[in-house]
């Protein structure tokens, strides 16, 4: 196993130094820049790259390094926008790009600039170390990813899918280490759950806020609508990627073994044991508990005109999660039963976003490359596949049959919650620590899983 040490460790520092310098902030993105600075530098090594434009202002950048064919091809996927940063909250410029007490500091630096590197250093030192691939290394760098990936992924698969997509895909969404007492767990993101966001309006009769009997009133129609919502216990579920979590977590944490054994041989009675389990660890359950069953809570509401006119019209827009496996349609079904004596032909249903939950099974040789490198570099780690909240662009890689894992190898170097903040958050850093170690992991999972 190759060291790969202070070699690259000056090298990958100024490279995402000069990444984050290019302020790619969507809206509007130019992430253009950021794929002309990549296409330069990996020129250098006599990498042809490629930059596909959505609009203009709006590139992609993807990189083939060839393998011989005889493996499947493997993405390194990323995305070159980052989010908003207001300087004056900042301890330091967000686009400077500044390296201090073993940080690289800015926007960008954690989600995911930092990862974009790691995916660049990696490719390098393939070519420059002349490792025969059995299977190509494709890398996209893409434009839009926080506000969708319309103009980035989206773009990209609907137009130009030949030259990026791969039976096997690394992205964003995990691979910072969970540390337990004794070891670390590395999470690899394997699941995401899906989302209905849809809006209810509720109707009723007008009238004067002096004779409420004489109208009906939408806003305490809207009101039993929530309610009902509200006290709905939806069955839980036991996807393989929480399963999997929960039994690794087990063989390194005594403290709540118990706990956890018992929600694995009792699914049903989940919330009893997770409410017991907040008693001890609240984040935790609290972490875990979306986790076993689709989730629903209102989050706008609108009605009413004026102090002395009873409404009409009352809306409500909910925000749903759903398990992989759960279809949005039948969770929408499920919802519109409840409503029935509310008064549901007084109801109407908007949907405002939807799409499904998605998984990728652990039962491939890639993950095994994961899961066998990082045993090599920490004989005692744990590695457990981890199902997010939110979404990432790895939804439509696995919408169209890829296997997706959201993997970003760091350790901790602070508290996680801490390090949880600093995406999208104030005085974004990354340890140089860290991307040399993200380098190494990646370099030889990639030896381990292509040659
Ligand atoms: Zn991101």
């Amino acid at each position: 196993m190759i060291k790969i040490q202070r070699e690259i460790e000056q090298e990958i520092t100024g490279f995402l130094s000069n990444l984050i310098r290019i302020n790619t902030t969507n809206p509007p993105g130019n992430e253009t820049k950021a794929a002309n600075f990549i296409a330069e530098y990996i020129a250098k090594d006599g990498f042809k790259s490629e930059i596909v434009e959505s609009t203009s202002g709006r590139g992609s950048i993807i990189i083939r390094l060839k393998g011989s064919g005889e493996k499947p091809n493997l993405l390194f996927l990323s995305h070159l926008d980052v989010v908003a940063a207001n300087p004056a909250e900042w301890s330091v410029d967000p686009f400077s790009g500044i390296v201090k007490d073993g940080y690289v500091y800015g926007r960008g630096a954690y989600d995911m600039k930092g990862m974009t590197a790691v995916e660049v250093m990696t490719l390098l030192l393939l070519k420059r170390n002349k490792i025969p691939l059995k299977g190509d290394v494709v890398l996209a760098a893409t434009a839009d990813e926080e506000k969708g990936g319309e103009e980035g992924v989206g773009y990209l698969l609907r137009n130009h899918k030949e030259k990026v997509w791969c039976p096997y895909v690394l992205n964003e969404g995990g691979g910072l280490a969970i540390p337990q007492k004794h070891s670390n767990i590395y999470p690899v993101q394997t699941a995401e759950k899906g989302i209905l966001w849809f809006k209810i309006k509720a109707k009723g009769i007008p009238g004067h806020g002096s004779t409420p009997n004489m109208a009906d009133n939408a806003i305490v129609r809207m009101n039993k609508v929530i309610e009902k919502i509200g006290n709905y216990q939806p069955p839980t579920l036991f996807v393989p990627t929480l399963r999997q979590f929960l039994s690794e977590v087990v063989k390194h944490n005594p403290d709540i073994k118990d706990h956890f054994a018992r929600l694995l041989s009792n699914p049903t009675q989940s919330d009893q044991i997770l409410d017991e389990l907040a008693t001890k660890d609240k984040a935790l359950a609290e972490e875990i508990r979306p986790r076993t069953k689709m989730t629903i809570t209102p989050t706008i509401i609108r009605g009413g005109v004026k102090e002395n006119i009873i409404p009409s019209e009352c809306e409500a827009v909910f925000d749903c999660r759903v398990l992989p496996g759960q279809s949005v349609e039948e969770t929408l079904a499920t919802i519109k039963a409840l409503l029935k004596d509310v008064g549901i032909e007084k109801l109407s249903f908007e949907i405002i976003q939807k799409h499904d939950g998605n998984e990728s099974t652990t039962q491939t040789p890639l993950y095994g490359a994961i899961k066998g490198v990082l045993k090599e570099f920490e004989p005692n780690c744990g590695v457990t596949p981890t199902m997010t909240t939110g979404g990432t662009d790895s939804r439509v890689f696995r919408e169209t049959g890829s296997v997706c894992y959201g993997f970003h190898p760091m350790r901790p170097d602070e508290p996680n919650d801490d390090l949880e903040r600093r995406m999208h958050g104030i005085n974004e850093r990354i340890t140089i620590e860290n991307l040399v170690f993200g380098t190494s992991i990646f370099y030889e999972v990639v030896k381990r899983f292509m040659t």
